[in-house]
């Protein structure tokens, strides 16, 4: 069963709300069955929605919030319809209320495409050129709604500019492109119990973009769950955005050699060698891994990246101890912790 509307992996705030159809139905710490369960809902039991992605919901609970299969409940016809209805109030609230506080963009590209909604799926409503300024309305992780006198849609983050003046030091604001490696048919490398370092890298950077996020940071995916993006587009992306950091999340392997372990942190231009440095140190503080150190690397989205870059290798998936460590909570809690007060080392000095 389908049901919802797709937004094709944005991240969107819905006034919305999802009734279960499923007794005992397991509400997961992420949006996909290899999240652990926190906790049980039941049959005809209400909740708002957060977020929605692909086939999974993250849900506000009592306690705080959790993710369950869409295929489980049924979500209120109220978000549906929203996107008809959305333009004509959101430009009223707008108009009656100009005291709030503006923040405004610049198309980057001539004929860069507005939408209707935030996502590819939506049609296209119009076209702007290079240097046209918009008002923002709203923002998620990947799309600005916006408006000027003549044209009010949507636009995809990686087609604007945001002016300069944002930055000043800490970590909050700071916007950063987080790199899940591989993805789609590009699964990476195979652990040794034979899962997809795809499906490792987006775990880590799902929860890293939770914790910048309760940083007040500006986390940005350079994929969705499970999706084919090139490495040319995903370094594309970084440039275009007023990108203050990217990080590429990737697991090693060696399946000929299982004992292998340790983790490493590799940059290409000069200028991202003192945020491998932090990010490795911090990192190593929190896991205790074996340390291998920082590396100059020939990485395509390093090399064509034009921001401060790095790309992390976590760990060896094809070593059997490590990828149980791995897959827990409490690991990947580490390491991610790890690169956080890598980058406040870094925005901090
Ligand atoms: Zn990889």
């Amino acid at each position: 069963m389908f049901t919802g509307i797709v937004i094709s992996g944005s991240q969107l705030a819905y006034a919305a709300s999802v009734t279960v159809q499923h007794d005992n139905l397991n509400v997961r710490t992420g949006p996909g069955t290899n999240y652990e369960q926190i906790q049980k809902v039941h049959t005809n039991e209400t909740f708002s929605i957060i977020q929605e992605q692909e086939e999974w919901v993250e849900i506000e609970l009592s306690n705080g919030t959790g993710w369950v299969s869409k295929e489980y409940v049924t979500i209120s016809e109220e978000d549906t319809e929203e996107a008809d209805a959305t333009e004509d109030v959101e430009a009223e609230t707008v108009q009656t209320n100009p005291s709030t506080e503006t923040n405004t963009i610049k198309i980057y590209y001539d004929h860069s495409q507005i939408r209707k909604g935030p996502g590819t799926t939506y049609p296209i409503t119009d076209f702007a050129d290079k240097g046209t300024s918009f008002e923002v309305i709203s923002a998620d992780d990947e799309w600005y709604e916006i408006k000027n006198n003549q044209i009010q849609g949507f636009i995809h983050k990686g087609l604007v500019d945001v002016p300069q003046s944002k930055r000043s030091s800490g970590i909050k604001h700071k916007t950063i492109v987080i790199d899940a490696g591989h993805g789609g048919r590009d699964v990476g490398s195979i652990s040794a119990s034979g899962e997809y370092e795809k499906d490792f890298t987006y775990r880590t950077a799902q929860l890293l973009s939770h914790e910048l996020k309760a940083l007040g940071a500006n986390p940005i995916f350079t994929r969705n769950e499970d999706e084919f993006i090139s490495l040319a587009s995903r370094a594309t992306l970084s440039n275009f955005l007023d990108t203050d950091a990217f990080i590429s999340i990737h697991y090693n392997s060696v399946p000929e050699l299982p004992n292998v372990e340790g983790m490493e942190t590799f940059y290409y231009h000069d200028q991202s060698k003192e945020l491998a440095t932090l990010i490795q140190k911090e990192m190593m503080k929190e896991t205790e891994s074996r340390d291998r150190g920082i590396t100059y690397g020939d990485y395509q989205v390093l090399r064509q990246n034009l921001k401060p870059a790095v790309l992390l290798e976590l760990g060896f998936l094809s070593n059997p101890e490590m990828e149980q460590l791995l897959l827990t909570d409490a690991y990947q809690k580490k390491m991610v912790t790890g690169m956080i007060n890598g980058l406040l080392y870094y925005f901090n000095q």
